[in-house]
């Protein structure tokens, strides 16, 4: 059975526009992406095991504070992300994914709130920049967000 595991775990209020996140960072970016500022947690061994029960916890916890789950990365493990996000829908709550592929598969999508797309590309910067390859969408509305981010 596929699993995934987490190096970081924060609140956050800026990646997500509106909401507030519970973020995981996951494990296991198979990506490489030159420049990645993530790139200690490509390990897919390192972390603590992201588990529906450490996440319903988590959740249970942070109950009318946090709006949103966000994962960096998790999608190259879709058995396992799929039940997760699952699990953050029934909670009523909204779910994020940032994903360095440029498109991610419908079952997923399907579970997902919003969605950041695209690889890190020094030259082009990040959602903050104008000239970006990036793309974060509002899955509801199948509108790009990524005039939100700019300051
Ligand atoms: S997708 Fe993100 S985490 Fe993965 S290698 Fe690229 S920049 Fe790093």
């Amino acid at each position: 059975m596929q699993s995934l595991r987490f190096i970081a775990e924060q609140v956050v209020w800026q990646e997500v526009p509106g909401e507030v996140s519970l973020a995981f960072t996951v494990s296991g970016c198979p990506l490489r992406c030159p420049g990645c500022h993530s790139s200690d947690s490509w390990d897919a061994q390192q972390g603590l095991l992201l588990t529906d029960n450490y996440l319903q916890q988590r959740i249970t916890q942070y109950e009318n504070l946090i709006t949103c789950v966000l994962f960096f990365g998790g999608e190259w493990r879709p058995e396992a992300l799929l039940p997760l996000l699952k699990l953050c829908r029934a909670a009523g709550l909204h779910t994020c994914l940032y994903s360095g592929l440029d498109a991610v598969a419908e079952p997923i999508t399907a579970q997902l709130t919003f969605l950041k797309t695209g690889p890190w590309i020094r030259e082009l910067g990040g959602l903050d920049s104008p000239t970006t390859n990036q793309v974060f969408t509002d899955l509801r509305t199948g509108k790009s967000l990524n005039h939100l981010f700019l300051s």
